[in-house]
């Protein structure tokens, strides 16, 4: 037996069942096998009493005697029903499916132990097809019965969980032959790991609890190494092939504008951050890296610096973003910083008019415009530049990979590549997913910010709501009233903010009311926007069109309605809207009466906290790591062990353990770190096509 040994030659499979395990399991090999990891164990050292059993559907042992068999006859079935007393009570086993054998085989009166799952049948506990041992047999060790992944169609053609452990009792009687070691004994010395066939062993057939730690723990660690592995040699590859322009320069313009015009003092987080971008951009490598920071944690003008040390070097810079109104902001905010400066910046979006764009389209090709503000339209194959040197992208998770790797084509050495994104990324699934990049935070908000105060209150509220919303207006303060957009019903949609329109202008008919929605026209939007921002209008009414970006410092109460609808980041984006001047601001949830238990979680997070990065954790606890990144990505981290959201002490690490290996020994040719190299090739190489930012 090898391990590419097909399963139709494992003794008790034979060719008819290997064809069926393939189809349904999709294993083909011993090797497929071995790596077919039970999903729990049944533990055989506890004994259940009859008179204590609770929840049905879960696998207990019982220990007591047959009493009485019978068969019985329900239409045109027939099930064979047997009596089970312990001290405590009785309860029926049952077989809808039995031989004549096991009839007669049943052991009658005699102490016996039987497992299997509990279920309730004519307000009766039962079991159905229990096993079954007779006291005097029973096994001493090894008392973890692996349960393996199944299914009804295996089980009904006789493959069931006694048939798998016996395949797999067969299989590991030949581990030594077949398990070598793929880590290096420093490795395995350093973290106690029990040795490879032992875990293979123990994870089939745990020993004890302790055992069975022991074996899931180095498969983890083994998962997320090798992983880890893939991502660093990526990243040396990167490194070492993609040539960048070097940005060696820290020249007038970004000295005259840190002295003279910087409105505020540099958050350590900010300057922190702009370090590093600076350290990467010096280099004649391409950066690729992703800027993380919450709502209001000033990445604007992070960006803005980094577009000034590209000027220093003689290049130009593009920012783009998601949305139109985005973009307009971005310009605004970052026209009136630069007014005194005399640098040329514009604005290219889908309703940019053709003269201004024409005068867009010299600019850049002659050079004498420095920085381009815009959405997807300056990814359009006649927005030419003479010499693009850096590519700023707000809000990440709106562009995809395609539209990105266009930026690239735009000049002949690739532009450093600056990913801003405002949905904190949990850190496990940052290092995990986006290892191959590199990855700042700004973590730290500018002084004076108060943070926004969050309550959750129901429709017998609401006067109070409308009241406390009146009252900050009279204070001269402006406030938004958010509806959820659900995309398979527009037209719901536009119900409810129809009449949260009437509801609130009835209420507020002293005031002025603004709406946005997503069947506005850009113009119109623009429009209803400059209301509310100028202050005509003290109330917004809105569906979630506003969640990025939109900045309106006066404006310091949401009220987001049926608040349970949305998911967790969406409501931070949402309450991100405010606090963004220096008054106290509110964010109010309402919901039903009802919820739900994650909209529950969901709503008392965002009472709980203003940490982006803590509601992203949990928010991934509550839809898992693959929802976050989006369909499309989240193939990639199918790990079959490993837990992104529960094992982030191993990848933190795998991580830096693979750091340190490749910091040394970067082509893995070290005599030590040859195990590694071989089931690096073996196995993984080629495997991952990651994320690429840029
Ligand atoms: P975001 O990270 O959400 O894009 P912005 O860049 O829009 O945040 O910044 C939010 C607000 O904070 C802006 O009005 C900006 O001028 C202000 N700001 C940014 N950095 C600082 C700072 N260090 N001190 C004070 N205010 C700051
Ligand atoms: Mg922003």
């Amino acid at each position: 037996m090898t391990l590419e040994t097909s399963i139709e030659y494992v003794k008790g499979i034979g060719p008819e069942r290997a064809k069926l395990i393939k189809n349904v399991l999709g294993i083909s090999t011993v090797e497929d096998f071995l790596n077919f990891y039970p999903i729990r164990y049944l533990d055989k050292s506890k004994v259940h009493k009859i008179s204590q059993l609770k929840d049905i559907n879960t696998d207990v042992q019982l220990k007591g005697k047959i009493t009485n068999i019978q068969e019985v006859q329900t239409g045109k079935t027939k099930r064979l029903s047997a009596k089970f007393n312990d001290d405590t009570g009785s309860m029926e086993l049952v077989w809808f499916q039995y031989s004549k054998w096991l009839k007669e085989q049943l052991p009658i009166n005699k102490e016996i132990y039987i497992f299997g799952k509990i279920n309730v049948f004519n307000n009766q506990y039962s079991m159905p097809h229990p096993e079954i041992e007779v006291e005097e047999k029973k096994e001493t060790e090894n008392r973890l019965r692996p349960i393996y992944p199944s299914s009804e169609k295996l089980t009904k053609r006789g493959l069931n969980q006694k048939f798998f452990q016996n395949i797999l009792r067969n299989i590991c009687k030949e581990i030594p032959n077949l398990i070598e070691e793929n880590l290096p004994e420093y490795l395995i010395k350093s973290f106690k790991f029990l040795s490879r066939q032992h875990t293979f062993l123990n994870i089939h057939f745990p020993k004890n609890l302790d055992f069975f730690e022991k074996a899931n723990y180095r498969l983890k660690f083994e998962e997320s190494f090798f992983f880890q592995l893939g991502f660093g040699l990526k990243k040396l590859h990167h490194k070492t092939k993609s040539h960048g322009n070097p940005f060696p320069i820290i020249g007038d313009y970004f000295n005259n504008f840190y002295e003279n015009h910087l409105p505020f003092d540099l958050t350590n987080a900010q300057k922190r951050v702009l370090k590093e971008i600076r350290l990467d951009m010096k280099k004649p490598i391409q950066m690729n890296r992703l800027l993380q920071g919450d709502v209001g944690s000033g990445k604007t003008m992070v960006a803005l610096l980094t577009m000034l040390i590209a000027m220093d070097n003689g290049f130009q810079s593009c920012m783009m973003a998601p949305t139109e109104i985005l973009a307009q902001q971005h310009y605004n905010g970052i026209k009136d910083l630069l007014k005194d400066t005399g640098i040329n910046i514009r604005l290219l979006t889908g309703s940019t008019k053709a003269s201004e764009r024409k005068i867009i389209h010299e600019e850049l090709e002659n050079g004498s415009l420095s920085i381009l503000v815009g959405t997807h339209a300056v990814l359009e194959d006649k927005v030419k530049f003479k010499n693009l040197g850096l590519a700023i992208i707000d809000e990440q998770h709106r562009f995809g990979v395609a539209q990105r790797a266009k930026l690239w084509a735009k000049n002949k050495v690739p532009p450093h590549i600056l990913v801003m994104t405002a949905t904190p990324i949990p850190r496990t699934l940052a290092m995990s997913f986006y290892s191959d990049l590199d990855v700042s935070v700004i973590d730290e908000m500018p002084v004076g910010r108060k943070p926004i105060i969050t309550a959750h209150r129901r429709e017998k509220d609401r006067l109070f709501v409308y009241n406390f919303c009146r009252d900050e207006i009279k204070k001269g303060r402006q406030v938004y009233f958010v509806y959820p957009l659900i995309e398979e019903s527009e037209t719901l949609d536009y119900k409810n903010l129809m009449e949260g329109l009437e509801h609130v202008m009835q209420y507020f008919s002293s005031y002025n009311v603004s709406m946005l929605h997503g069947r506005m026209k850009p113009d119109e939007k623009d429009a209803a926007m400059n209301y509310f921002a100028s202050r005509k209008a003290e109330i917004m009414v809105a569906t979630t069109v506003i969640e990025v970006g939109v900045n309106v410092p006066n404006a310091s109460v949401m009220v987001i309605e049926s608040a349970e609808r949305f998911g967790l980041s969406q409501l931070h984006q949402l309450r991100g809207r405010v606090g963004r001047g220096a008054e106290q601001s509110y964010c109010i949830l309402m919901t039903s009466d009802k919820l739900s238990t994650e909209s529950r979680t969901r709503i008392k997070t965002m009472t709980e906290t203003n940490d982006g990065f803590k509601i992203s954790e949990v928010d991934m606890q509550l839809r898992g790591p693959g929802d976050i990144l989006g369909t499309q990505q989240s193939g990639v981290i199918d790990f079959k062990r490993l837990d992104l959201v529960n094992d982030s002490e191993i990848i933190k690490n795998t991580k830096k353990i693979v750091e340190k290996i490749l910091e040394t020994d970067p082509l893995l040719s070290r005599t030590e770190n040859q195990i590694i190299k071989n089931y690096y090739l073996k196995y993984y190489k080629g495997k991952n096509k990651w994320s690429k930012i840029s």
